[in-house]
């Protein structure tokens, strides 16, 4: 991944992410305060229904209290007047007629005058009592020829009507008084209230008043009042509405009750009660249909007792319709928040778009400039030079150029060293590269001189083409047993030159790995070959060219130990040839070293197929150390190396076991533990024994 890449992503993703973040939270803002200003709206709504609902039901009950009071005014205002102009009337009679007419003829005159008037549906009309208890114009009738004793006349209430109304005339003059009294055109005897305004006429010593039945009056007020109140809306379907504590409704669902119908929900009823025996009344809470709708929906009321007419005045307002603005508030909330991220969509489109191209500017520029670097770097490299800061334009890329440039100075530096050493070691150190397959495929010049090849003849070809053929088997299958462990194998090594001559080289074989995967070999070699003759020399015997006894010596060690290690059966023989005194005796001593000669070269061609050391260890005596699969397979060659020295058919005419040179042969193997020389013991016993045994015999011990 390019870093100008992950910047412009880097700065994108930031910046998108920013602006979706800012907004998310813009709109979450939004929305608590919409939820709390709902709640607010909620609480302040009603808060403001109920000062509105008191409000109404106020100003009703003021006009019930303002048109109930005026009665009484009105009503005492209007029996004044009537009294006042019934008096005028009785006194101008009076003033006309003293000097003309008798007493008793004024008072006649008065009476029939006044009895005429009466008003609200007869049930009005003025009455004139002496100050003295006498009737004279009582229930329309005239009593000023009949005597009518009035002065203990009582109502329901045991109140002395006449009395009290003498009283004031002959205290006050005139006055208003309450009483009962039944009304005359009705027979039911019962009493009702009445509002008198009497007046006392001094010529007669009489008062005159006229009186109104109270409840009358009210019945009349009332109706004006529900239907004036019925008639009342407010809002969208405010209404007021009237019951009387005696459950009767006067105004209900906004409409003026006629007949009067008793109130159809007792619950409600009781509710309405209950809160309105406080003075100041109160508000309900309850379900109640619209004018409008059948469905019943949540409504709060405010009711107010009249007491004085047991009315109870109220009104509701549903609260659904809160609801419905706080729905409407939602909309317009849900309709701004859709503009704003219309609008804020099309403001990241443009932003993402400017970053994109900030971001794509920003991102060639980097590039351009990692490039160039890279490029430089890469010159630099290759031409082992110093990188050109000159075309670096930032400070970053200067810094990072000069400390490369103090590593590729170093690197320059052991470079030219390497290539110094590379070129001795290339000159003088005699090495090679193999694959795992052991296919060359890298010389050193040094090698090249030693093997004789050119390095194209070398390159390819597998190593083997190096191999002397004297070596044994066994000897290669340590060296792989090594490398097969991911050992290095050390040691000595014949190789061949391309001419055929051999050399030896002192070796180390180490494995080559690339990523923990062994790819191969690599052998740094050491020419040894002087040292080698010296040594071959040393363990060689002159006439046989078989190992010497010395070697003998030192080897019987080496796979003494080596044998006990690997749990191999490890045998030792030792060959004597029968008769050769008599040999040499015969043929002369010459005949006799060639005799041994041929011996010695066939015993070597008969063990080459073995893991097996042949040695001379004296006159015609010989010891073969072998290694092999079992006990049996030695017995076995030993007694085939005893048939194949008489099969060489030298002639011994002199031997007395056969025509030709046979040999004895002692066979002893190793066991645990035993030393070498006890090896020798064993199978120099067993020689002896062959030997007893008549020659041309194996013996093991
Ligand atoms: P045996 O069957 O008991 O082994 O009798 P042998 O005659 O083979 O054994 P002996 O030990 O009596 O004789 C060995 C002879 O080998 C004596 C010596 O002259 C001869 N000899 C030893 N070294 C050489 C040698 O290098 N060349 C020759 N031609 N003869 C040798
Ligand atoms: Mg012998
Ligand atoms: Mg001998």
């Amino acid at each position: 991944m390019k870093i100008s890449n992950t910047i412009s992503k880097s700065i994108f993703i930031v910046s998108t992410v920013s602006i979706i973040l800012v907004l998310l939270i813009t709109i979450l803002l939004q929305y608590n305060n919409f939820l709390q200003e709902s709640q607010e709206i909620k609480t302040t709504y009603i808060e403001q229904k109920k000062r509105h609902l008191k409000k109404e039901v106020d100003k009703v009950y003021k006009y019930i209290e303002f048109r109930d009071k005026e009665i009484i005014d009105n009503l005492k205002k209007e029996l004044k007047q009537k009294v006042e102009n019934a008096y005028n009337t009785a006194l101008y009679i009076y003033n006309e007629n003293k000097n003309k007419k008798s007493e008793q003829e004024i008072k006649e005159l008065i009476v029939n005058v006044l009895k005429n008037y009466s008003f609200t549906n007869e049930r009005s009309y003025y009455f004139i009592n002496s100050n003295k208890g006498r009737a004279i114009l009582f229930n329309k009738e005239s009593y000023l020829d009949s005597y009518k004793d009035v002065w203990n006349l009582y109502d329901v209430k045991g109140e002395y009507i006449i009395q009290k109304q003498s009283t004031i005339a002959l205290n006050h003059g005139s006055g208003y008084i309450t009483n009962h009294f039944v009304k005359p055109d009705l027979t039911n005897n019962k009493q009702y209230p009445k509002l008198s305004y009497i007046k006392h006429f001094e010529p007669f010593n009489w008062h005159i008043g006229i009186g109104e039945y109270l409840d009358d009056i009210e019945k009349q007020v009332q109706d004006t009042i529900l239907n004036y109140v019925a008639s009342i809306r407010y809002d969208k379907s405010g209404y007021i509405f009237i019951n009387t504590l005696d459950k009767k409704a006067l105004i209900f669902s906004g409409e003026k009750q006629n007949p009067i119908k008793i109130y159809p929900d007792y619950e409600l009823f009781k509710k309405q009660l209950d809160v309105s025996t406080n003075s100041e009344g109160g508000f309900i809470r309850y379900n109640f249909t619209k004018l409008d709708s059948k469905k019943e929906y949540p409504k709060i009321a405010y009711v107010k007792r009249y007491e004085k007419w047991g009315w109870m005045i109220g009104t509701g307002a549903y609260i659904d319709e809160i609801d419905e603005i706080i729905e409407q508030k939602k909309l317009f909330l849900k309709n701004s928040v859709f503009f704003q991220l219309e609008l804020a969509f099309i403001f990241i489109l443009l932003v993402i778009l400017i970053i994109y191209f900030i971001s794509k500017k920003t991102s060639s520029l980097i590039n351009m400039h990692i490039e160039n670097f890279i490029n430089e770097f890469k010159i630099a490299t290759k031409e082992f030079k110093k990188i050109n800061t000159y075309n670096l334009v930032y400070d970053e890329f200067k810094t990072l150029a000069n400390s490369l440039n103090q590593t590729l100075e170093q690197r320059n530096k052991d470079y030219e060293k390497l290539n110094n050493y590379t070129k001795i070691i290339n000159e003088h150190i005699i090495s090679s590269s193999t694959d795992l397959n052991g296919m060359i495929t890298d010389v050193s010049q040094a090698f090249c001189e030693i093997s004789g090849f050119t390095k194209e003849e070398l390159i390819g070809q597998n190593h083997n083409i190096i191999r002397d053929p004297s070596l044994s088997k066994e000897f290669y299958e340590e060296v792989w047993e090594q490398l097969n462990k991911n050992n290095s194998f050390k040691g000595e090594i014949k190789n061949r030159k391309k001419s055929g001559e051999s050399y030896w080289v002192d070796i180390i074989i180490q494995p080559i790995f690339e990523n923990g995967v062994k790819i191969g070999y690599t052998a740094i070699k050491h020419d040894i070959t002087d040292k080698k003759r010296i040594e071959e020399l040393s363990i060689t015997d002159e006439l046989t060219k078989l190992y010497n006894r010395r070697y003998f010596n030192i080897k019987i060690e080496e796979l003494i130990l080596k044998a006990t290690k690997k749990e191999q059966v490890l045998s030792l023989f030792i060959m004597d040839v029968d008769y050769f005194k008599k040999y040499n005796d015969t043929y002369g001593h010459q005949e006799g070293d060639e005799a041994l000669i041929k011996i010695s070269t066939f015993l070597k061609s008969f063990f080459k197929e073995y893991k097996s050391y042949v040695f001379r260890l004296g006159g015609e005596e010989f010891a073969i150390l072998l290694i092999s699969k079992d006990k049996e397979e030695a017995v076995y060659l030993a007694n085939s190396l005893k048939e194949g020295i008489e099969d060489l058919k030298i002639i011994h005419e002199k031997s007395e076991v056969s025509s030709y040179m046979t040999s004895s042969t002692g066979l002893a193997f190793l066991e645990k533990e035993m030393e070498s020389k006890e090896l020798y013991i064993k199978a120099d016993k067993a020689l002896y024994k062959a030997k007893q045994e008549g020659r041309n015999k194996v013996s093991i011990i």
